[in-house]
């Protein structure tokens, strides 16, 4: 059996982050992901400039700067400010890479706790557990779900796909509340020639299903001419905003990133709360010290995400307060 101090399940934002922070402090650190990398996740790829200032991410070098324009209950506006883009399909292999982890490929199944360590498939052995492998995470599973339950409520249902395609419409473009969804849908043009295009919302209660809201989509791009005759293949995946986070940590088990349901609750962005839970675990470990996600921030910076603050205080007032009893 593989021993190590501490093993990280999950090499997402989440776990590639936990893994890197672990790693500068020398500790004994491996990490097991069922995929291998590069592989896709289903993301539109927004980060914020505080996720390129923690992560340090000076050299990386393929984040997209775009224009943002929103379409809000059916007006246009162009916006100051601009989004930053990366692909995840790179990024998530970069980020992994820059930690200089060992990665184990291998699909956890079972976890269980013995004399004060935590087993995995009766093939790793660790002191210190961090789960971060994001919304059907081992870890939740195994040991959290109990005292942290999932609120349907606070469900994200998406639909996207990131195509190779000549696209001359260099714009990130998200189109908020058409055909009164709550949520929005997005183009976003990425580095070497690829879009994203995509639909998210909390689909609780909805009348329009989300494959009726993709199809409105791919017909606008098509009639703006931003994508046209392109025969779509999007795949659906489901994740949480942020809950209540008092039980993200059991003994020396932790849950971080989407493992714990920590996007935000106006904009559903995850990756800035994976990085910054991933920290705030590393630095538990490392300082043996208490792990507290409390103040990792619910709601999205309107201003760093490209949108503006009065549709933010609107999409907060029109979709939360509508859909669930998020405080
Ligand atoms: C369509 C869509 C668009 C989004 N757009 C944005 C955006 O623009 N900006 C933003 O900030 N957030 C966005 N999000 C949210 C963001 O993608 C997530 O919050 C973020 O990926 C969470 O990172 P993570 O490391 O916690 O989990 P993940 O990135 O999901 O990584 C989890 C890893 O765990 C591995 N794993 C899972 N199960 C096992 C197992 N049994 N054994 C071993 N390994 C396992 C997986 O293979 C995966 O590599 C979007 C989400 C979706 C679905």
């Amino acid at each position: 059996m593989k021993f190590s101090e501490v093993i990280i399940i999950g090499g997402g934002p989440a776990g590639s982050t936990c893994a890197w922070k672990l790693k500068q402090s020398h500790k004994d650190c491996i990490l097991l992901d069922s995929k291998k990398f590069p592989r896709t996740k289903l993301c539109a790829g927004w980060i914020t400039p505080k996720v390129i200032d923690q992560l340090e991410l000076s050299d990386y070098p393929n984040i997209q700067i775009n224009d943002n324009y929103v379409n809000f209950f059916g007006i246009d506006k162009k916006l100051k400010s601009k989004s930053y883009s990366i692909r995840r399909y790179e990024f998530d292999d970069w980020l992994l890479k820059r930690s200089g982890v060992d990665v184990y490929h291998h699909k956890v199944q079972k976890i269980i706790k013995q004399d004060g360590f935590y087993i995995i498939d009766d093939l790793f052995k660790c002191k210190y557990l961090v789960g971060a492998g994001g919304s059907h995470c081992p870890v939740y599973n195994s040991l959290f779900k109990k005292v942290h339950p999932r609120n349907k409520n606070y469900e994200v249902c998406c639909l996207e796909e990131e195509i190779k395609y000549d696209y001359k419409d260099k714009a990130c473009r998200c189109w908020f509340y058409e055909h009164n969804i709550q949520g929005y849908s997005w183009c976003v043009s990425k580095n070497d020639g690829y879009l994203n295009i995509g639909v998210g919302a909390l689909f609780k209660g909805e009348k329009v299903t989300i494959k009726e809201h993709w199809d409105l989509l791919v017909k606008k791009l098509n009639s703006l001419g931003i994508v046209t005759n392109y025969e779509f293949k999007p795949k659906g995946y489901v994740y949480h905003i942020r809950d209540r986070v008092d039980h993200c940590r059991l003994d020396n088990a932790f849950i971080i990133g989407d493992a714990a349901g920590l996007a935000t609750t106006d904009l559903g962005e995850g990756i800035g709360p994976a990085v910054e839970s991933a920290m705030r675990a590393a630095e538990s470990i490392v300082n043996k010290s208490e792990f507290n996600l409390h103040s990792i921030h619910k709601k999205s910076d309107p201003v760093a995400m490209g949108i503006m603050l009065f549709l933010w205080r609107m999409i907060n007032f029109f979709t939360l307060k509508k859909t669930s009893n998020i405080s």
